[in-house]
């Protein structure tokens, strides 16, 4: 009898690597030790199972890498490896890139244009991101936006099929859910549409799905304005994506 054993993946990374992609990462930092322990492992997973692509000239060091596909990893803590299905490759621009786009009207005129992007999420393609977009959302971590959790949002969306705002969840939980991203969206763009001051980007009333994303943002980045703005949201986020690493009490987000 012939006994063998299938090489196994390596998936460690280089203590030191991860401790300065730590220090370049205020939402790592801001993690309990146990759901650090688990981002590095999802982290080992994406650099293992995908390939970063820095492109027009961008250069990325291991450390920038472990950053990248880290904060690409964080709306997976909860929801696990799986949520990294569907795609293969990670472009990054040094900046934010152009893409070009094009409608054809209801009269049967194609029309074209370039729209300037920081970061990309294709339906069954690569995620792409701006470099220069990640810094700055590293830089400040508190104002409402992670360009890599947003694109990495639409992924997880995607995973059933239908880019819709709704991922995929138990049956009940899906239901609720849905029931409740619909009101919060359809509020969101009343008060939008009626010009009302609202501090949630207005971006989000674009789609669900980009409802979806945006909140997500909010979620790790200002998850006390997230509460106030849209409670119910904020609740199906928190239990979704576990407790925001920037989750602060009331009297913290006063003193802001
Ligand atoms: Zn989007």
């Amino acid at each position: 009898m012939k006994f063998f054993r299938r090489l196994r993946p390596a998936l460690d990374i280089d203590p030191h690597t991860w401790s300065t992609a730590r220090c370049a990462t205020p939402w790592i930092q801001a993690l309990d030790p146990v759901r650090q322990a688990r981002l590095q492992s999802l982290t080992a997973r994406l650099l293992h199972d995908k390939t970063i692509t820095p492109v027009a000239g961008l250069v990325l060091d291991d450390a920038q890498r472990v950053q990248l596909a880290a904060l690409c990893c964080l709306p997976l803590l909860e929801f696990g490896a799986e949520g990294l299905h569907g795609w293969s490759q990670l472009i990054v621009y040094p900046d934010a890139f152009r893409a070009q786009r094009s409608h054809i009207d209801a009269a049967g005129v194609m029309h074209e244009w370039d729209d300037a992007l920081i970061g990309e999420a294709w339906e069954s393609g690569p995620v792409i991101l701006s470099w220069a977009d990640v810094l700055s959302d590293c830089a400040s971590p508190r104002e409402g936006f992670c360009v890599a959790v947003h694109e990495i949002a639409h992924k997880i969306d995607a995973l059933d099929g239908a880019l819709d705002g709704t991922p995929p969840l138990p049956r009940d939980w899906q239901r609720e859910w849905a029931r409740d991203f619909q009101s919060a969206y359809d509020a969101f763009c009343r008060a939008v549409d009626a010009g009302d001051v609202i501090k949630i980007d207005s971006y989000a009333a674009e789609s669900p799905e980009e409802f979806f994303a945006v909140c997500s943002e909010y979620h790790f980045s200002l998850p006390a304005l997230l509460d106030a703005a849209m409670p119910t949201v904020a609740a199906h986020l928190q239990r979704f994506y576990g407790p925001s690493p920037f989750l602060l009490s009331n009297e913290d987000y006063l003193r802001l």
